[in-house]
């Protein structure tokens, strides 16, 4: 069975995308299993990976309205052991059909299409659009856990109250053993005060909820902000292969080693 972990945060711009893709690519390097799903209609996390509309016919959309199976969507990526469920602008037309208060079960869709491709897949990493809407729940509503990233700028934790009463309430609900995995400090500069402050906030109120590479240290894995990883995507790749050494790529190893040893 594999693991399912989304990436959210309804806040646009935090770095999900970014997290998802070298997230998902620094575990397929250590060797897992992963499927990364897009299922934001932005698609950033496809074009990251260097597909173009052009290049696949059918995408997530088509699964989550049941013309295409999960396995019949699927793209190889140019790393090994990752696979990729891209999306697609049509993605907006899902939002229609799941408001629909009639449709049973509408949450639950994506779970239920995952099932098909658990056995083979190590870990499933989940990229949501920046909403709470129908995707983002039906995305929490599939998972194990969230991993939520957090930019480190002025109103950073804005917001944070709502994304976490959503996840209480998937958990009182449709989703009990949904878990916050942990927040990522994202964007990181050390030389601006506004960074260390939300980091101080963040390790005030979510200590045990920031990601460490050695147990009980002080220092938490913190996303620096990267011209690399600002780079990557337009080159189609994740950091850890379009700059291996640089900073993000060692911060994004970090994590999935974290992630990696459960
Ligand atoms: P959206 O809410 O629109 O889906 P997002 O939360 O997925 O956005 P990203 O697309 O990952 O955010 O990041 C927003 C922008 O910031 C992108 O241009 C990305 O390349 C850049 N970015 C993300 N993380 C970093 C970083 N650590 N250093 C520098 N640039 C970064
Ligand atoms: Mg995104």
């Amino acid at each position: 069975m594999s693991e399912v972990i989304s990436i959210a945060n309804q806040k646009g711009g935090v770095g999900k995308t970014t997290t998802a893709v070298n997230l998902a690519a620094s575990l397929a390097e250590k060797g897992k299993k992963v499927l990364l799903l897009d299922i934001d209609p932005q698609s950033n996390a496809t074009t990251s990976l260097g597909f173009s509309r052009g290049d696949y016919e059918f995408n997530i959309y088509h699964v989550l309205i049941g013309t295409k199976k999960l396995s019949e969507v699927l793209l190889e990526t140019s790393i090994k052991n990752l696979k990729l469920a891209p999306s697609n602008i049509g993605l907006v037309g899902i939002e229609k059909e799941f408001y629909n208060p009639k449709k049973k079960n509408r949450e639950l869709v994506l779970k239920e299409k995952l099932k098909e491709v658990s056995k083979k897949f190590d870990f499933v990493i989940i990229d949501s659009p920046p909403a709470l809407g129908p995707i983002t729940i039906n995305a929490l509503s599939a998972s194990d856990s969230v991993i939520i990233p957090i930019q480190c700028e002025f109103f950073a934790l804005e917001g944070l109250a709502q994304l976490l009463n959503t996840v209480s309430l998937l958990k009182k609900t449709i989703n009990p053993k949904l878990k916050i995995k942990g927040f990522l400090p994202t964007m990181f500069s050390g030389q601006n005060n506004l960074s260390k402050q939300v980091l101080a906030d963040l390790s005030h109120h979510f200590k045990d909820k920031l990601f460490h590479m050695k147990k009980n240290s002080k220092e938490c894995i913190v996303v620096p902000r990267n011209v690399k990883i600002a780079e990557s995507p337009s080159f189609g790749k994740p950091v850890t292969t379009y700059a291996s050494s640089s900073k993000g790529s060692v911060a994004y190893r970090d994590l999935a080693t974290v992630i990696a040893r459960g």
